[in-house]
């Protein structure tokens, strides 16, 4: 078990400036995921904690020591990356044992010690199977128990599923989220996936263009994005600045979306919002409609729910309901938008 704590990590590769001020606490058996779209930074930070790469500025500490300190191979640190690097003339067993080797551990406690992650992963009984002869997702799991083999202080993985199909990679997710869980290992997982960090994670990092915007539990950053960034990452909120009058609707371009009741009945002024799919509500046109009215767009079909989205001029609105309540709207039909104002989060900055 191990806490880490980054204070001030700048990262800079020439000119340009990878990370810029980013601390963070990471408590002892947590699992963070580094979430981010394309060259936010994730892989540097991580590759930094690991020790691949040195920071250009900043302290990092493991419980009170300075881990910059440290080595890279004196740091303990289990990594998984996307591409494995399983050594392909070692058979499963040996692949798992060999930091055990490289560490001096004698050749019967590294093979007890592999045998034993092989049933952890759930690939008993594949010991002596060549690695060539192992299905993708079959190679993450061996790729994962070599990792833990070492005993890492801390368990890194860089977007370890992003080459696997969507089902197994939801099912390595619950699995290596279950592992974590019982080894109790601190633990730092990088995606672009906010799906896949919403369903693992303790906490989520935020980050966009080398600075973290939020840090906070899946619900936290979902329901109560910070920036606009944020809101706008996590992909599923209406976001929109609409002009708040006490005790009336709030109008967005002179058309009422909604009145709130709660919290924001006496705002006044323009406001940016977000509003969850399944807090809009979709109403038939008729004659007496002063609201806002949209276009369909698209109807999407997912199981559980259905999910319309709809066109105002510029702007797209989303909405959600669960299937048998879901009101009957087509494409190209047009539908009044009313949202929930009680359920609206009102982003900060
Ligand atoms: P992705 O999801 O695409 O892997 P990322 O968030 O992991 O992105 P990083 O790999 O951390 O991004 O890269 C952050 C930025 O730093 C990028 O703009 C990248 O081009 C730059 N960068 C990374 N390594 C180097 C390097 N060795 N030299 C110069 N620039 C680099």
């Amino acid at each position: 078990m191990a806490q880490l704590s980054l204070q001030n990590i700048q990262k800079s590769f020439g000119s340009f400036q990878a990370l810029s001020d980013v601390s963070l606490d990471i408590a002892s058996g947590e699992f963070i995921c580094l979430l981010g779209g394309s060259g936010c930074g994730k892989t540097t930070l991580l590759r930094i904690i690991a020790g691949l790469e040195e920071q250009t500025s900043g302290q990092m500490m493991l419980d009170g020591d300075d881990l910059s300190a440290v080595q890279c191979h004196k740091r303990n640190v289990g990594m998984v990356f996307q591409s494995l690097a399983l050594f392909p003339h070692l058979n499963v067993g040996q692949n798992i044992a060999y930091g055990l080797e490289v560490r001096g551990v004698d050749k019967a406690k590294r093979l007890e010690r592999a045998r034993k992650l092989l049933d952890v992963v759930g690939l008993s009984g594949f010991f002596d199977r060549p690695v060539s002869a192992l299905s993708g997702g079959q190679r993450q799991r061996v790729a994962i128990a070599r990792a833990l083999a070492i005993e890492p202080t801390l368990f890194l993985m860089d977007e370890p599923f992003s080459a696997l199909d969507a089902g197994l990679r939801e099912h390595l997710q619950i699995e290596v989220k279950k592992l974590q869980r019982k080894l109790g290992v601190t633990t730092i997982f990088v995606t672009h996936d906010q799906n896949e960090a919403m369903s693992i994670a303790d906490r989520i990092v935020i980050l966009n263009e080398g600075r973290i915007e939020q840090a906070g539990t899946p619900t936290e950053v979902y329901a109560c994005p910070q920036t606009r960034f944020v809101a706008d990452f996590m992909g599923t909120n209406n976001i929109f600045s609409p002009e708040f009058t006490p005790g009336g609707p709030a109008l967005l371009d002179g058309t009422p979306v909604g009145t709130p009741t709660g919290d924001l009945k006496d705002f006044s002024g323009l406001y940016t919002i977000a509003v969850r799919p399944e807090y809009l509500s979709l109403k038939a046109v008729t004659d007496q409609t002063r609201g806002l009215v949209g276009t369909v767009g698209f109807v999407r079909h997912l199981g559980a729910s259905i999910e319309t989205e709809l066109s105002v001029a510029e702007r797209t609105f989303v909405h959600t309901m669960v299937s048998d309540r879901a009101p009957e709207f087509a494409v190209g039909d047009r539908a009044e938008i009313v949202c929930d104002l009680d359920h609206a989060w009102v982003i900060p900055s």
